[in-house]
């Protein structure tokens, strides 16, 4: 039987390198929370040296209970010319306290010389020091070998003596990478299968896509003899990217029979991707493979039986393996699935069939047309499921109304939010002050709330986040406001939409209050 493939995630270290991508301490949380729950093996959560984000990622999930996942973090070798134990950033490294620490050194003579500095044995003796030392406090050390087949292609023997002494400083993986990432699947097999024939550590494979190879290059590199694949969520990255795990593991669970995650996973794995757009707030991309809206689209116009039996001599997998599906201009399924698996996670059993999860079906679509979006807003998803399964579902509170006004001065500015709320028979009437027109509307509302429902004062928000929608239906352009709130021990999205920014945030918090009195 072939080994075992590991996981290794660095979508909130590598990706979060990617122009246009920025993610908050709450979305690496949540991004992480939802990657251990997929069956990802290792997350690398970011560089302790680097910013005190970072480091307070790492204070955070030290609290948490992860289900399988070992949380990574990354750093360099040591400094040249210092006792390892007296540098500054391998120190950092220590005090993120997590079970695996990923080091990064360097293999290609070229940067050795040109960009350390440094004699040839100086960066071995900075490679095994820094990893022995990690090694003897007890940790899991993966050693990402920079440049592996620039390296390799330039001065073989010395890419080989980078990794043997990183092999013999203890590494519990030594991984490949293709750093620039313009390397070819043929180069990238038989330099792996090298390695593999002169190393006895387990290999590791990093690729980048600059060429558009990283996942091919990933898949070479395993057939050549490597166990770990490093990789991102939808493949983010600097310059083309990194790696596409979303692709990885389709392809090996599916294909190569070398299965990575639960089997229960897999059906979740457009959910995945969509959800890290969703927080990234990036467009998911339409054309992606295995995931994409158009992955399994058919243009028909013939018999919908004809269609389905030429659709399925089309289709490289069964799009539900993957949580996709096929569309066809005559019969659009779409999104059933899905939902279903979302409304037997809250509870509710339903059949396909069911005409209750047409309903259901068929408002969320034509929400959606509207610009609604409930990836990453499980709790409005929820709600809204109740509201179509229970005609006349009993509402925790009402808003009657509510007024937000500002004032400003050339140095300052001051929002004010008033709303009256109806719970029962009983009418409160507060305002709050904020610096921001939704933060002011927020503490009115919770205010308000809280007069009834004393629980409420522990809810907060930890995320806001606002899109423009242009082009939907041809209307005006409207804003997507996406809030994640906690309660302190859970956390759930809301979505609202609207013409008025202020609008599509009150749809969002009242969803979130009337979700948390919901779940008690
Ligand atoms: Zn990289």
């Amino acid at each position: 039987m072939k080994p075992k493939v590991e996981l290794y995630d660095t979508t909130l270290r590598d990706g979060a390198q990617a122009e246009g991508i920025n993610f908050s301490l709450a979305d690496k949380l949540r991004i992480a929370e939802r990657l251990d729950q997929f069956g990802i093996g290792f997350i690398e959560g970011g560089w302790p040296g680097s910013n005190p984000k970072d480091m307070e990622f790492f204070r955070q999930a030290r609290r948490r209970k992860w289900k399988q996942a070992r949380i990574a973090a990354f750093g360099f070798t040591r400094k040249k010319g210092m006792p390892v134990e007296q540098d500054e950033q391998i120190r950092m490294l220590l005090e993120a306290e997590t079970p695996v620490i990923t080091l990064v050194g360097k293999t290609w003579l070229l940067h050795v010389h040109e960009v350390l500095r440094v004699k040839p044995e100086e960066n071995l003796a900075m490679i095994a020091d820094s990893i022995r030392y990690l090694k003897d406090q007890g940790r899991t050390v993966v050693y990402d070998a920079e440049h592996s087949f620039d390296g390799f292609s330039d001065e073989p023997d010395y890419a080989l003596a980078t990794w043997q002494a990183a092999e013999k400083a203890g590494a519990d993986v030594i991984c490949l990478c293709d750093t620039n990432g313009g390397r070819l699947p043929s180069e990238v097999a038989r330099i792996t299968a090298h390695a593999h024939g002169r190393l006895n550590a387990r290999l590791g494979i990093h690729t980048h896509n600059d060429a558009g190879f990283a996942v091919a290059n990933a898949i070479a590199s395993l057939d050549a003899g490597a166990v770990h694949i490093q990789g991102t969520i939808n493949g983010y990255g600097e310059r083309t990217g990194n790696c596409n795990l979303i692709s990885v593991i389709p392809t090996l669970q599916l294909k190569m029979n070398r299965p990575c995650v639960p089997a229960r996973s897999l059906p979740k794995l457009k959910e995945l991707s969509e959800f890290v757009d969703e927080i990234a707030n990036v467009r998911h991309d339409p054309r992606q493979p295995w995931v994409g809206q158009t992955a399994f689209a058919h243009k028909g116009g013939i018999h919908v039986h004809a269609i389905e039996r030429v659709a399925r001599s089309y289709e490289h997998i069964q799009p539900e393996r993957v949580g996709n599906h096929r569309r066809v201009l005559v019969s659009d399924m779409s999104g059933r699935t899905n939902i279903l698996l979302k409304a037997a996670e809250l509870g509710f059993k339903l059949t396909p069939d069911a005409p209750e999860a047409r309903a259901i079906t068929s408002k969320v679509k034509e929400l959606e047309s509207q610009g609604f979006e409930y990836e990453a807003a499980e709790a409005s998803l929820a709600l809204l499921i109740r509201g179509v399964l229970d005609d006349n579902p009993e509402l925790f509170f009402t808003v009657d109304s509510y007024h937000v006004s500002m004032r400003g001065t050339a140095h300052n500015s001051v929002c004010e939010a008033t709303v009256k709320v109806r719970v029962g028979n009983t009418v409160h009437h507060t305002v709050a002050d904020g610096d921001g027109p939704v933060n002011a509307l927020d503490g009115a509302l919770r205010s308000a709330l809280g007069r009834s429902f004393p629980r409420l004062r522990k809810v907060g928000l930890t995320d806001y986040k606002v899109r423009i929608l242009d082009g939907i239906a041809g209307t005006a352009a409207k804003t997507r406001v996406l809030i994640q709130s906690t309660d302190g021990s859970r956390e759930w999205g809301t979505v609202g939409v609207s013409e008025n920014i202020i609008t599509a945030s009150l749809q969002a918090l009242v969803d979130s209050m009337e979700y948390a009195l919901l779940k008690k």
